[in-house]
């Protein structure tokens, strides 16, 4: 057996590419590969698969390397290993080296929010005069941070990250990584509160930061943190210079917000310099973060017209990255507001998820901000679309056609925008996805318009980094011996079953569970190859579950003996899921059957029991909580029965989501996940945990202003005592808003008001008396999302969460997007 040589420390790399995650390998010859072993996922189980596409340097933590590991991973040839403690720390200190390479200005920014819109301001604001390099999205963790500052290099002028710090001590090491010269701390809430001993200790931690600025600039209307910036400056860092700012009249610099007839100004004051700047925003958070850019711009010398203009061509920050139906019965993944090196490679990555369509084309403009020389940047550009497995690409913009020569050749340029959209009916974009992604100026949003499938005004947008969070949730709870069947029923409990399933065969989950043959079929024809278990399966359907491999849930003797009898005219083996009644009584095999099919089973050698399950019927009750107990212990009672008597042990399941939630400890060989999966709890800790998944939206469709005397709606119910602003809204309960919510008993928000329902609720609209809201036609309303919540209209009419969930209409577009 060979022995493997470790490489001393510190890492000495060519790699141009520092990966962590093995799902977004692009350029392996180039590549460093960082195992890290976290509490959910383990990444030396892909060390493998990474060698064999041709990595060839890894760091690998001692407390992962088993002898059968250390035995594989000795086969490999022509590879370079490190061994260290924590692969993470070993990450961050490389890049703490690099970073120590250049010795240009860096921003860093921390603060619980507005982190990433002030740097992507920022990033507009001064791009005017420097060459930047900043995080990607808000890549501001651990791991996020030095990834960012990997990508500095010679080229750049200025540096802006941000970092983020969910528990104590972790700061420290995002400041040797940044390494920043100018501190911005954006404000303080209380996301991770519970980690801290109190809000001084995080604002504290957050500090840390700022050790080695040269000036630092808050706002000091927060009497907490200034005095706690304030303390801790004089104390670590006694040489900075503190610009801090208010909105009120003592302090340094002081701003005041004017509300002007059609506008709002900003007045400055600082030692005796005055101005008044226009702005375009009105709610105090954007102004905040406003404020603090402008200090820095005043700080770098930028003259009040520079800042004026830049202030004008600020663009809104989104950071979403969005999947809409598209034309042709074609995908569309928007990302048209921003374009640099690390966006793209994000954009393809997710590209690469979506398997609904082979073909694949990148709709890309110039890039603008990025400084690399030219040529090298196009010519590495072109070898991420060949990676990637791109049918046809299109090139939008001059540089685009000056490099067309390092593209495959059936690629297609365009000089404009505008051109590009007169030739859109020559092209066809049929059955594929298309990623459409460009820098701001090239208004890439009119190529989105013109490729998207044109939407009814209501939509229910589906966030899939909070699904992607709320499963991570559930896996830390459980560990990583245990399964997880994720349950996609109901059309994924309406948040849209294929792109649901998408994201979770991406994230390898181990099960999918839907209720009938036909949603099973749906999701094999469009690209998904995990197990499905199909709970109701009819005896007309044996043919396609065979035919699909998937998976019948059989749960009574006769369902047992017809898929016996089906099975005998068959060659291959099948997979099947047994059922047991341990007292929800509604589907499943009681004990006294239990003879019955054990010998069923032993007669039939090519059926074979996957696993053995059984349904909890109140697990998120306290009262029945010995109720609940007596069923897994039955469970297991008759599980065992089987297992002995078929010589072999299937997997075991028991709990849902609610069961996860109240008895881990019974976890089994997997559990199965449905409502938590899309944000709805049980317990006080799931509550805060879970992120919200979906947002129903919908558009006011008209507003009018009613005396006292009339009456609104079907049936004159809505009764107008006083003078009265009413709004119409573009959904109904067609589109799943119920009936009951009537007549004032469920609101909306609009424009940040909850505003009761007045009158009845027709099919496709419903009245709203927005009176104390500031509402026009075309404004925002949002049904159900981060307010008001599920639970809240649950409770309105009396129901449970799942139903809301699962009554959002057919017609109500889904809208999926990454933050
Ligand atoms: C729907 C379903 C689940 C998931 O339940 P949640 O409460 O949504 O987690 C689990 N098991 C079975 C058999 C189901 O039908």
């Amino acid at each position: 057996m060979n022995s493997i040589k470790f490489l001393p420390l510190p890492i000495s790399t060519s790699a141009k590419y520092l990966l962590t995650d093995s799902r977004t390998l692009a350029f392996p010859s180039e590549s460093i590969f960082f195992a890290i072993k976290g509490t959910r996922n383990d990444g030396h189980q892909y060390i493998q698969e990474l060698y064999l596409k041709g990595v060839r340097e890894f760091v690998i933590e001692y407390n992962a390397c088993s002898e059968v590991f250390l035995n594989l991973i000795a086969t490999f040839e022509n590879c370079k290993f490190w061994q260290v403690e924590n692969a993470i720390l070993c990450l961050q200190s490389l890049v703490t080296s690099h970073r120590n390479n250049y010795d240009i200005p860096v921003i860093g920014i921390t603060g619980s929010n507005g982190k990433t819109i002030v740097k992507e301001w920022l990033a507009q604001l001064l791009n005017q005069k420097y060459i930047i390099v900043k995080s990607p999205k808000s890549y501001n963790s651990q791991i996020g941070v030095p990834l960012s500052v990997w990508q500095i290099n010679k080229t750049h002028t200025l540096g802006i990250f941000e970092a983020g710090i969910s528990q104590p001590g972790e700061m420290q090491y995002l400041e040797k990584v940044i390494r920043p010269t100018i501190g911005i701390f954006t404000n303080i809430g209380t996301a991770h509160d519970q980690f801290f001993e109190n809000k001084i200790t995080k604002i504290n931690e957050k500090l840390l930061l700022f050790k080695n600025v040269e000036i630092l600039i808050y706002c000091s209307d927060n009497l907490e943190i200034d005095r706690a910036v304030k303390i801790y400056m004089a104390n670590h860092n006694p040489n900075c210079q503190l610009l801090e700012w208010s909105f009120g009249s003592n302090s340094k610099i002081c701003f005041k917000i004017e509300n002007g007839l059609n506008a709002v100004f900003l007045n400055y004051t600082f030692s005796g310099d005055n101005f008044q700047l226009q702005i375009y925003h009105n709610d105090l958070a954007s102004i905040e973060n406003l404020c603090h850019c402008i200090v820095l711009m005043k700080y770098l010398n930028f003259s009040w017209n520079e800042v004026q203009k830049g202030i004008k061509l600020l663009k809104p920050v989104s950071m979403r990255l969005e999947l809409k139906n598209g034309i042709n019965n074609s995908y569309l993944i928007d990302d048209s507001y921003n374009n640099d090196m690390a966006g793209l490679k994000l954009a393809l990555d997710f590209m690469l998820q979506q398997k609904q369509h082979k073909i694949k084309i990148v709709i890309l403009s110039d890039l603008l901000q990025s400084s690399d020389i030219e040529v090298e940047l196009y010519k590495e550009i072109a070898a991420l679309i060949d990676f990637n497995g791109v049918t046809l690409f299109i090139g939008i913009g001059r540089k685009m056609i000056s490099n067309a020569d390092k593209f495959p050749q059936n690629a297609l340029f365009f000089a404009t925008t505008d051109t590009f959209i007169d030739s859109i009916k020559n092209i066809n974009f049929a059955n594929s996805i298309i990623l459409v992604k460009g820098a701001r100026t090239f208004s890439f949003e009119k190529i989105v318009n013109a490729l998207q499938l044109k939407t009814h005004e209501t939509v229910l947008e589906i966030n899939l980094d909070a699904l992607t969070h709320n499963l991570n949730y559930f896996k830390s709870k459980i560990g990583n011996s245990t399964r997880i069947m994720a349950m996609v029923k109901a059309f994924a409990y309406g948040a849209g079953n294929l792109e649901v399933a998408h994201l979770l065969q991406f994230q390898k989950t181990d099960y999918l569970g839907v209720a009938y043959t036909d949603e099973g079929v749906y999701l094999r024809e469009n690209g998904i190859n995990l197990p499905i278990m199909v709970m109701n399966p009819n005896v007309s359907d044996y043919e396609k579950i065979i035919e699909f491999s998937l998976e019948p849930e059989l749960y009574s003797l006769n369902k047992i003996a017809s898929f016996c009898a089906f099975m005998e005219g068959q060659s291959g083996i099948a997979k099947i899921h047994v059922k047991l009644d341990t007292g929800m009584h509604r589907l499943g095999i009681q004990i006294f059957e239990l003879e019955l099919l054990i010998n069923s089973l032993l007669s039939n050698p090519n059926i074979i029991v996957a696993s053995i399950f059984s349904h909890l019927a109140a697990s998120e009750a306290t009262q029945f909580d010995h109720f609940t107990l007596q069923q897994i212990e039955l469970f297991n009672e008759m599980a065992n029965k089987i297992s002995t008597a078929i010589g072999y042990s299937p997997l075991r399941h028991i709990l849902n989501t609610a069961g996860i939630s109240r008895f881990s400890d019974q976890k089994m060989d997997m559990v199965r996940l449905g409502v938590g999966l899309y944000g709805v709890g049980n317990t006080a800790e799931d509550l805060t945990e879970l992120q919200t998944v979906g947002t129903l939206k919908t558009q006011i469709s008209q507003v009018k202003l009613l005396e006292k005397g009339e009456s609104v709606g079907y049936g004159r119910k809505g009764n107008i005592d006083k003078p009265t602003k009413v709004a119409t809204i573009a959904i109904g309960y067609a589109d799943g808003y119920d009936r009951r919510f009537g007549n004032g008993t469920g609101n909306v928000l609009i424009n940040g008001v909850l505003c009761p329902t007045i009158g009845n609720i027709c099919m496709d609209m419903a009245m709203i008396d927005v009176t104390k809201a500031n509402a026009n036609e075309g404004d925002e309303v949002i049904v159900f999302g981060k307010n008001p919540t599920i639970y809240s209209l649950a409770k309105q009419i009396n129901t449970i969460p799942y139903e809301i969930l699962t009554n959002v209409g057919e017609r109500v577009k889904r809208v999926f997007f990454k933050e």
